[in-house]
């Protein structure tokens, strides 16, 4: 792909569109970033990008840029279907996003990971299970370092692990995964889809350049994903869980079911997704040259991830689960099938068009009590108020205090919000963060953790 002298556009000026723009100067192109932001939001802004002579313009998009470029290149976090992008579209400039431009300039073979929910998890653990087997992994795409950063180095990795986001799908032309894993489709970033199938339809983009001797890596028991299988023209390996903690595996035999069980033993952490998680880990790394050890030790020594149903504390018998990642419904469904006990339920943010309704029957069987926050309190209680008792709270630490009162001894509670964050913080991680300092203070007030309160 010839990049010399080009006049091309970045769109977002994250981590990602500051690694984007320096690659892009790096070959002879001439380029601008944008982003709506204003100088003082930026946080990334990084002092090398104006030594390169990168042009930056912040505040309103304007559209005489867009029209402007030859080439056009969009950060994940960035929307395609922005009014100046679908202008430039339609006067024919290309645009495509960062995971297509480096997957152009990148050998090695790729695997690629996505799904609603289960991506950084499965990510991570698919990356230790190759390395495990001996093999130099590059770990990145959505979670930690971009895609572009590794197109630029010279030191290459024998694979390349990514987790890709259905935003970053909607702008591939001709990326292709030689093992390409779909975890399960549930609705999620309603605020930006028309609906599940659009949604959907974006997530199965990941097989679209995929060859005959290609792997995808499917979830059997997730409907909308066998449904989209039909249509899958690479080897395709499913993984089935129904009830309890059993994973079947089926499609082109690439392990035996037994030697599948024996793996998936080793494994610790709690709930069937996570499970599903592990198998859909295995799978892939089975099919790019992970070994049977390598992969049972990475399964043996993962500990799971931050802010990803994490045990935090206990206190007077009160057991503390930080799930902010969980922001939309079918993980705090998850999060709820996972405990036996009484929950008491720490919920809201900013509502991204989810139907809390359909959380109802877990609700009535898993939790004693919810307690609100955020942006989205009303509409939680709108769609789940008459089921058990709902608390309102202010802020976090008022919400991890009224939830701790409304426990007995044996009970669990759990921040698992199925709402974005960005109400009353910067990111997921901040929210977690910020849980974890309330039950901290929680613990420090009301002294030993040992002795039973009433
Ligand atoms: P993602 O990168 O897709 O957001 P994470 O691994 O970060 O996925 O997990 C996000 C949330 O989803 C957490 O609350 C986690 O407990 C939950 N989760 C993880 N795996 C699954 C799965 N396979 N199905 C449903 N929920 C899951």
């Amino acid at each position: 792909m010839e990049l010399k002298n080009k006049n091309i556009l970045v769109v977002g000026l994250g981590v990602t569109g500051v690694a984007t723009a320096r690659f892009l100067t790096n070959r002879g192109a001439s380029v601008t970033v944008t982003d709506q932001k204003k100088e003082q939001e930026i946080c990334s802004t990084d002092p090398l990008i104006r030594e390169l002579g990168i042009r930056i313009e912040l505040g309103p998009h304007r559209i005489e840029t867009f029209e402007r470029a030859d080439l056009i290149v969009v950060s994940p976090g960035v929307s395609h279907t922005i009014l100046p992008i679908r202008r430039a579209k339609e006067q024919g400039i290309p645009v495509i996003g960062e995971i297509e431009l480096a997957s152009r300039f990148i050998a090695e073979p790729i695997i690629a990971v996505t799904g609603t929910n289960g991506k950084t998890t499965t990510t991570t653990l698919l990356g230790k299970m190759l390395e495990d087997s001996g093999l130099k992994v590059f770990i990145g795409g959505n979670i930690g370092n971009p895609l572009i950063e590794y197109a630029d180095i010279e030191e290459k990795a024998e694979i390349v692990v990514i987790e890709v986001s259905s935003f970053q799908l909607d702008t591939i032309d001709t990326f292709r995964a030689n093992v390409a894993v779909l975890l399960n489709i549930t609705e999620d970033h309603m605020d930006r889809y028309p609906d599940l199938d659009a949604y959907a339809k974006s997530k199965a983009r990941i097989f679209e350049n995929q060859r005959h001797d290609d792997t995808a890596v499917l979830n059997g028991s997730d409907p909308v994903v066998r449904s989209l299988s039909r249509d899958i023209l690479s080897r395709k390996v499913f993984f089935s869980s129904k009830e309890g903690k059993d994973v079947t595996i089926s499609g082109e035999s690439i392990i035996s079911q037994e030697n599948m069980s024996l793996l998936l033993a080793d494994f610790k952490l709690p709930g069937k997704h996570n499970m599903e998680n592990a198998a859909a880990a295995s799978l892939a790394a089975l099919s790019a040259g992970g070994t049977f050890d390598g992969i049972r030790s990475a399964l043996r020594k993962f500990k799971g991830l931050s802010h990803r149903l994490e045990y935090i504390d206990t206190l007077n018998g009160v057991d503390f689960f930080n799930d902010s990642k969980a922001t939309n419904v079918d993980s705090v469904a998850r999060a709820l099938e996972t405990f036996e006990r009484p929950v008491i339920l720490i919920m809201g943010g900013r509502n991204k068009g989810s139907k809390f309704h359909t959380l109802r029957d877990l609700i009535d069987k898993h939790a004693k009590e919810l307690i609100v926050i955020g942006e989205a309190k009303e509409d939680i209680k709108a769609d789940l108020g008459n089921i058990k008792p709902v608390e309102t709270a202010a802020t976090m630490e008022d919400a991890v205090f009224k939830a701790y009162h409304a426990a007995k001894p044996d009970d669990i509670v759990l921040l698992s919000p199925a709402c974005a964050s960005f109400d009353m913080y910067n990111n997921y991680a901040q929210r977690g963060e910020d849980f974890c300092r309330a039950v901290a203070n929680l613990v420090t007030v009301h002294g030993s953790r040992f002795t039973v309160h009433s």
